[in-house]
């Protein structure tokens, strides 16, 4: 590799402000947050966590008569 042209690629502490999950990675960044991560994507936990969404599509679909 040419020096003095490449960043300087680090191991970081990526944190998830989702979940508070931590894990290791590589970046030229100092620090990483994240909505998600695999911790906590439902993809991964096979759970579906946005309980308050759902409770409004019945809100919806009550208020507006979608029986
Ligand atoms: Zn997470």
């Amino acid at each position: 590799m040419k020096s003095g042209i490449h960043p300087n690629y680090n191991k970081v502490v990526v944190h998830c402000t989702s979940c508070g999950n931590e894990f290791e990675s590589g970046s030229v960044l100092k620090e990483i947050k994240v909505d998600t991560c695999s911790n906590c994507h439902p993809f991964y936990t096979g759970r579906q966590r946005f309980a308050q969404a759902q409770g409004r599509i019945e809100k919806f679909n009550r208020k507006y008569g979608n029986k």
